[in-house]
């Protein structure tokens, strides 16, 4: 098999939870023209549109430690707790989350959802 090595393509970020999808530039945990800047983990990162400073980026998200699915850094796809999580992860997992998470995430869930009685 022959491997191309022109890879100019613009690749594309999706979110496996929510949908989001959004191109991204660099992927890794250094993004390119920041100075000293290591990310926790490995993101998907894009240069941010609405900035001309070239060093600002955006994090547009990571792979999830457990299942390794593309999920966006937003509150309700995922969570960094050492690493990255799914959210399907943490809520599979839960109990090996410290508390101070878990009454984190209860406190979300109530406020998402319509008042149970
Ligand atoms: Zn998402
Ligand atoms: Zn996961």
């Amino acid at each position: 098999m022959e491997k191309t090595t022109s890879e100019t393509r613009q690749k594309t970020f999706t979110c496996q939870l929510c949908g989001l999808s959004s191109p991204f530039t660099y992927v890794g945990q250094k993004p390119p023209n920041t100075r000293a800047i290591v990310l926790l983990e490995e993101c998907f990162v894009t240069q941010d549109p609405f900035s001309p400073d070239k060093e600002k980026f955006l994090v547009l998200g990571s792979t999830c430690s457990v299942c390794s699915m593309c999920v966006c850094v937003g509150s309700d796809c995922s969570l960094f707790y050492t690493k990255r999580f799914c959210m399907q992860c943490v809520s599979k997992h839960l109990d090996q989350f410290p508390r101070q998470i878990q009454a984190e995430l209860a406190k979300k869930k109530q406020s998402s959802k319509a008042a149970v009685s």
